[in-house]
């Protein structure tokens, strides 16, 4: 029952969801040993390059071509994909009258496996959908006016990534949340200067310290 008037707004790759199995996947569908495709990413991930890079790296064709193939071997998420803090943490935050909401740079379908888990979240929406991608300005425009355009300053952003959730997310307006766990959260680095909401390890961690977010002074967007 959500009573505050703010949002917490949820990244779902290794912020909710542990990507482990999705990746094992992918390394199996492709032929590849799962320690080679791994440390590969971990090394396109270093050099600030896309993930999709890991498919080149490797010498195989567009990662789009495999996507079937993906998709009939994975199955979609499941209960068991989510981190073990997520459900806790989400129902924490809720419980304390936090409104929350899930949008990440995922296909469409994703949607339907989140909504399926039965998490307290009154908006779910994925990229593929929506019809932007982070870390355009627009895809925080649209998370935005998915919540209903609610003032940025009570939303607060919580994801993994530097480069697509924290620094674009501030530059939105929004109370960035950094969440360092993941290859990308332990890997990428914040800009010089550059001050998140909060920092957290874990969504434990988030569910004890959420109020710290909307306390600290805000990020001007010109700053980033
Ligand atoms: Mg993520």
């Amino acid at each position: 029952m959500a009573v505050l008037n703010r949002w917490v707004v949820f990244d779902v790759g290794e912020t909710l969801v542990d990507e482990t199995r999705v990746w094992s996947t992918w390394a199996d569908v492709v032929g590849v040993p799962r320690l080679t495709f791994m440390a590969v990413l971990g090394a396109v991930i270093a050099r600030g390059g896309a993930h999709q890079e890991v498919f080149h790296e490797l010498g195989l064709d567009h990662w789009e071509h495999h996507r079937d193939q993906l998709e009939a071997a994975y199955g979609g998420f499941t209960d068991a994909d989510l981190y073990p803090d997520a459900r806790p943490a989400l129902h924490a935050l809720w419980d304390g009258g936090y409104r929350l909401a899930i949008f990440g740079n995922q296909p469409a379908t994703r949607t339907a496996e989140l909504e399926a888990l039965a998490l307290p979240a009154e908006v779910i929406a994925m990229s593929e959908e929506m019809g932007v991608t982070k870390p355009s300005p627009a895809y925080f425009a649209r998370v935005l006016e998915l919540l209903g355009n609610p003032d940025p300053g009570l939303v607060a952003h919580v994801g993994d990534r530097v480069d697509n959730d924290v620094v674009p997310a501030a530059a939105a307006g929004l109370r960035s949340v950094w969440l360092r766990r993941g290859p990308w959260g332990l890997i990428q680095q914040l800009p010089q200067d550059f001050d998140p909401a909060l920092v957290v390890d874990s969504l434990e961690e988030l569910a004890d310290r959420i109020d710290t977010a909307f306390t600290a002074l805000p990020i001007s967007p010109g700053s980033v």
